[in-house]
């Protein structure tokens, strides 16, 4: 499969020739090649998109909404080709793919169509004047978006941005590029004009940077690490680009005496390890108060240890392949990091080697660990895997304060059938989202995004549309009654 830029409706070879191996990570076998674009293919692409505003931008909300329902409806028809090509592309389980990140790309998309026809514009008065507020799209912007949930990320950016009526170049991650080059596959049979969304493929700190630095583009709205993020930051402020970040996360799941036992160990569980751990949201530290510490561990290895590892392909699978072998060697050398400051693995801790056609790929097994200090790296550094550190509390106030002891602040959650402690506790945590007896379910209308270094700006129905749009004010005096 060679993965292809798509510019102005085309698909198109890398203009300088340069291609990127594709792995499979549950084999390690490299299956493609991925454009490795550079600044020509950027030229071409912000030329096409500077083209095509005047008239996408022109259209009435309810046109634009068009295209993106229709490919909602496409990716539904391909539902399962999407869920097999995100699954090999990225390790994750296929039926996680399918009851998550392909149904979720669709519903983006959606969500962002029905918004925009239900968006009007503002009006006020005085006795002075009269004035209308109109949002207006910003022009060409763009989207860079990370590897571990591939089509979903990609779309919750893509589907405001256009909807708002703004041309997009669209970045995915190099390391999971195959579900936004079938996207693109879909955008001229959903009626995209040409030039209004343009897909680049390739390394962030070549085509990325490129990106980020190009003067005809108004925004960027990224998704990635913490550090990637303060680099697009710092490259964007000298042309006063809008700057959209949602980065890393060290969050905390905080299991109270009184939680609903089993309800909280599934859930800490799913929170710990859902994609190999690989989901911004993560809970990687999990306090439980002493009361029922005991108890919960051996509850908590016990789910730890049943967790299905296999080729990801499989229906049964619980639990697939890390993203990359590189990857899997940091989560790895974090896990030796962790015994080395002192902590126990009690679950886990090692490689997966599976057989057959797995046999060479990156597994790493759902990992519990105990008794580390409170403060160290371990405890403080986002390792982005499958790997937890259980940290017993006493009191509500010392759990309130280890859960904020980070730079982070972008998720956690908190289990306990007293809602006024939970209520109480949720608003002394410092992260944009606090789950209350539950873990990732989300509202697409609520503010997404991050306190501290987990990122600047929020992502949302509204919010999406406020950033990818300015309001403009055109006032008039008030005519005498
Ligand atoms: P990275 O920051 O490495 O990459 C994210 C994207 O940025 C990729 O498309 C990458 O390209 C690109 N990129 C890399 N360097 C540059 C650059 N200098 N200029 C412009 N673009 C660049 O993150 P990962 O892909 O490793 O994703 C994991 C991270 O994402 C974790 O920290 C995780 O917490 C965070 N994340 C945050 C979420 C949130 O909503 N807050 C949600 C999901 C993930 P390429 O990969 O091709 O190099």
């Amino acid at each position: 499969m060679d993965v292809l830029n798509f510019i102005n409706g085309a698909f198109c070879p890398p203009a300088d020739g340069m291609w990127l191996d594709n792995t499979d990570p549950a084999t390690g076998a490299v299956y493609g090649r991925i454009a490795d674009s550079c600044a020509d293919d950027l030229s071409r692409a912000v030329a096409a998109a500077k083209a095509a505003f005047p008239a996408w931008s022109a259209l009435a909300p309810a046109q634009r909404a068009q295209p993106l329902r229709r490919m909602a409806d496409l990716i539904e028809v391909r539902m399962e080709e999407f869920a097999r090509a995100e699954s090999r592309d990225n390790g994750k389980p296929v039926a996680l793919a399918r009851a998550m990140d392909i149904p979720r790309a669709a519903a983006n998309l959606r969500a962002y169509a029905d918004a925009i026809i239900d968006t009007v514009d503002g009006v006020s008065a005085n006795d002075r004047s009269e004035s209308i507020i109109v949002r207006q799209p910003l022009g060409v912007v763009a989207t860079i978006s990370p590897w571990n949930l591939p089509l979903l990320l990609f779309t919750w950016k893509l589907a405001p941005a256009l909807a708002a009526g703004n041309c997009v170049i669209a970045k995915p991650s190099e390391v999971t590029p195959a579900t936004a080059f079938m996207l693109a596959e879909l955008a001229n049979e959903a009626g995209f004009p040409p030039g209004v969304l343009n897909i680049l493929h390739g390394r962030g700190a070549k085509i990325g940077a490129a990106i980020t630095a190009h003067p005809d583009i108004a925004a960027i709205s990224f998704t990635g690490g913490t550090q990637t993020g303060t680099a697009i930051y710092s490259a964007a402020a000298p042309q006063l680009k809008k700057v959209s970040l949602e980065l890393g996360g060290k969050n905390p799941t905080i299991v109270f005496d009184d939680a609903d036992f089993d309800a909280a160990v599934a859930g800490a569980a799913t929170a710990a390890f859902a994609n190999q751990g690989q989901i911004c949201l993560c809970g990687s530290r999990l306090f439980v108060q002493r009361g029922i510490y005991e108890r919960f561990r051996a509850a908590f290895v016990e789910k730890a240890q049943a967790i299905a590892i296999g080729d990801p392909l499989d229906d049964g699978t619980q639990h697939g392949a890390m993203v990359s072998k590189d990857h899997m060697e940091k989560v790895l050398s974090y896990i030796a990091l962790a015994q080395a400051e002192g902590g126990t693995v009690l679950s886990g801790g090692k490689r997966r080697l599976l057989n057959g056609r797995c046999a060479e790929g990156y597994f790493i097994e759902p990992t519990v660990i105990e008794g580390l200090p409170q403060a160290c790296r371990t405890n403080s550094e986002e390792i982005f895997g499958p790997v937890v550190a259980l940290i017993p509390f006493d009191t509500e106030d010392e759990a309130i304060a280890m859960a904020n002891a980070t730079e982070y602040g972008l998720a956690a959650s908190v289990w306990s059938v007293d809602d006024a402690r939970a209520q109480r506790v949720a608003a002394q945590i410092d992260s944009g989202i606090v789950w209350i007896n539950c873990w990732n379910l989300r509202d697409l209308h609520t503010p997404f995004g991050g306190f501290k270094k987990s990122g600047v700006g929020r992502e949302g129905i509204f919010d999406s549309l406020t950033f990818f749009t300015q309001p403009k004010t055109i006032t008039r005096p008030r005519k005498a009654a």
